[in-house]
């Protein structure tokens, strides 16, 4: 039987006299755990918000690492900027951000969510230690909030929810950092959009921290509900010891039978609310905390852990499969992904051109028997450090005349020109290919385009 969400030991409803938790959600109130597991993922907590501080800061080649200038329409990525020209480029990167995920989903089952989701990090290193700190461990927590609103439950709450919403404000700086520059920003030099998406964010964060919680991972995010596809028998999952386990006892003589004590901790310890002994749950964000608690128990029993990373392979006498068919076509398409992308990146020009035929007419014919087609050419600079001189010429139209205004680009700016060609009248086809060369001086970037002209023995205005 597979215990759902609200049905769980470790969720308790407080009392009427509690604070917008009525209804049908049942509060979770983790207690709390230690061991290497929980020192492993401070370790990585704390890593993984230095760089959400630290990232914005940084520059490369006079680049940021990583920011999104949403007016410009460019994503600054390690020294490399993609344009709304790229856009392949960006197709790209989301491809390889997918089979990434789909290729450590299957090898490791929900890494991301134990790990990396910043669901995850923020509610384990900011929520449960501030949570620890001001109200105290699970059953003092559960005791206060079933009774009244005492002055001592106020001020506790009420320090709590300042402190949630001081680094809410904080995360909300960070992530607009990498939109608007963080130097802008801590400088009130932003626009006021930007301050806006920051409260957007800081609210969110508030009430995600202060109530949501469990039910974002539970209820709205979209990777819980597909991973089940992304795993099989063989993914790496935290799961329960069954053979051992069972059947349960009480105290240290239910080891004489099955090795589980019944004494409730990896279920107290879960943040989701579950009861990992119920077997595959899709709440169970693989956050190891149950491991660590029944490592502590039956530690002190002289016995390893129930709970622990495990595959269903495993856990039924079979052996684990790290090279299968779908962990080798992940890592395959992750790998020409990536290759394709790092050999474009690599080969790319320091400048984008495109052209376009002027809209309106296709040909215009002038008073002194030329033929005009007008296009229009929109260069962009994406060297980010230097300013260039364009020249544009014309490949496979000799005879023509062209006219064209100087062009020259800051670093990273882009700009379209008006490209007029003339060529005499009955001198070229009704459609004459060639080609628009734009030349910064180091390289030359050809564009197709086609001249239009009349039929030969055709006189008279335009189509
Ligand atoms: S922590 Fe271990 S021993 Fe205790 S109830 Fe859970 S599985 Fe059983
Ligand atoms: S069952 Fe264990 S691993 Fe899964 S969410 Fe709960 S504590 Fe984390």
């Amino acid at each position: 039987m597979v215990r759902t969400h609200t049905d769980s030991p470790s969720s308790v409803r407080p009392g009427g006299s509690g604070f917008g938790f009525k209804g049908g959600r049942n509060w979770i109130y983790a207690k709390r755990v230690a061991g290497r597991f929980q020192r492993l993922h401070r370790a990585s907590g704390f890593v993984l918000l230095a760089i959400l501080a630290v990232v914005p800061w940084l520059r490369v080649g006079g680049l940021p690492v990583l920011r999104i200038d949403v007016p410009a329409r460019q994503l600054f990525l390690m020294g490399t900027v993609f344009t709304a020209a790229d856009g392949f480029n960006l197709v790209l990167l989301g491809l390889l951000a997918a089979f990434s995920l789909f290729f450590f989903t299957s090898l490791l089952g929900r890494l991301w969510c134990g790990w990396f989701c910043p669901q995850t990090v923020f509610l384990e290193e900011f929520v449960r230690p501030i949570e620890l700190l001001v109200e105290g461990d699970r059953s003092r927590r559960m005791r206060r909030d079933l009774g009244p609103w005492t002055f001592d439950r106020i001020w506790r709450k009420a320090v709590k929810w300042s402190l949630f919403a001081v680094l809410a404000v904080l995360v909300g700086m960070a992530v607009m950092g990498m939109f608007a520059g963080p130097r802008a920003l801590w400088t009130g030099a932003a626009g006021p959009m930007d301050y806006a998406l920051v409260s957007v964010i800081a609210v969110g964060l508030f009430a995600d921290w202060a109530w949501f919680r469990e039910q974002l991972c539970i209820y709205l995010c979209p990777y819980a509900r597909f991973q089940g596809a992304l795993t099989d028998d063989h993914s790496l999952v935290v799961s329960y010891d069954v053979a051992r386990g069972e059947p349960r006892g009480k105290g240290r003589q239910a080891v004489l039978e099955g090795h589980c004590i019944s004494c409730n901790k990896c279920v107290d310890v879960c943040p989701q609310g579950i009861d990992i002994r119920d077997g595959f749950q899709l709440e169970c964000i693989n956050c190891s905390r149950c491991v660590d608690a029944c490592e502590d128990v039956m530690g002190q029993l002289g016995l390893p852990s129930l709970i622990r990373y495990s595959t269903v392979a495993e856990d039924e006498g079979r052996k684990t499969r790290w090279v299968r068919g779908r962990t080798v076509a992940y890592a395959a398409l992750l790998a020409v992904v990536a290759g394709v992308l790092v050999a474009r990146v690599a080969t790319q020009s320091p400048m984008e051109v495109t052209v376009n035929r002027s809209p309106g007419t296709l040909f215009q014919q002038d008073s002194d028997g030329f033929v005009r087609n007008t296009y229009l050419v929109r260069v962009t600079n994406k060297d980010a450090a230097r300013t260039h001189t364009y020249e544009v010429w014309l490949d496979g139209l000799p005879a023509a005349d062209v006219i064209v205004p100087d062009l020259t680009l800051q670093p990273l700016a882009d700009q379209t020109v008006p490209l007029v060609v003339r060529l005499p009248a009955g001198a070229v086809d009704r459609t004459t290919s060639f080609d628009v060369a734009v030349d910064d001086g180091s390289e030359v970037v050809r564009v197709p385009a086609t001249f239009k002209a009349p039929p030969r023995a055709t006189t008279g205005g335009a189509p």
